[in-house]
């Protein structure tokens, strides 16, 4: 189980659910994969203590790392045993197709990426889209709590914010949207900077 594309699912999950069913105050179902308790790395993420850039500290045995990466190898070597250990036990990777951690891959990686984006994008099929979007829809079902009274919010929030992106058309749209942002945000840095030059010359 690939614990950089957990991390990159546990973090879509965190903003398009998590967050949100907290601010519902309502739990996942634990049928659901989702579900924070069965996720194999939570125990292990938690130890992570990143006080600032740079500063990656095991909050188990107290060792510092420079690089996350770094203590991910630690974590690994260390502290195996506090990998999740609950039954069905999760790998969050195994859901990246459905939540797109792709996308959350490009935007962390540098704008040549777009291309690869434009790829990703004039090659998408449609049927891998119905058959993932009718597995997240099982998904929702799984997750939806079966005596809640804000159930149907539960199973309405996976679907809007997840399963509906299953669609050629709407699978890429936030890198794009991002891609957009990072492009403005790169044009104006080089303007600002053109005009520090051109006044400091004056
Ligand atoms: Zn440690």
């Amino acid at each position: 189980c690939s614990r950089i594309n957990s991390r990159y699912a546990r973090n879509i999950l965190k903003r398009s659910l998590y967050d949100l069913i907290q601010s519902m105050q309502v739990q996942l179902s634990f049928d659901c994969p989702f579900h924070p308790e069965r996720d194999l790395f939570r125990k292990q993420e938690e130890l992570k203590d990143n006080a600032y850039q740079s500063s990656w500290t095991c909050s188990y045995c107290g060792k510092w790392f420079y690089r996350e990466r770094f203590l991910d190898q630690h974590l690994d070597n260390r502290h195996s045993a506090l990998l999740g250990t609950v039954m069905n036990a999760t790998c969050l990777a195994n859901y990246c197709d459905i939540l797109g951690c792709d996308l959350a891959h490009v935007q962390d990686t540098t704008l040549a990426k777009g291309n690869d984006l434009w790829w990703k994008t004039a090659l998408c099929r449609s049927t891998q889209m119905v058959e993932l979007r009718d597995q997240c829809l099982q998904i929702a079902e799984q997750c939806t709590p079966k005596s809640s009274k804000a159930s149907s919010g539960v199973r309405n929030i996976i679907i809007s914010n997840i399963c509906s992106r299953l669609t050629c058309k709407n699978y890429w749209n936030r890198s794009n949207v991002a891609l957009v942002m990072k492009e403005a945000y790169i044009l104006a840095l080089r303007i600002l900077s053109s005009i520090i030059i051109f006044l400091a010359l004056l």
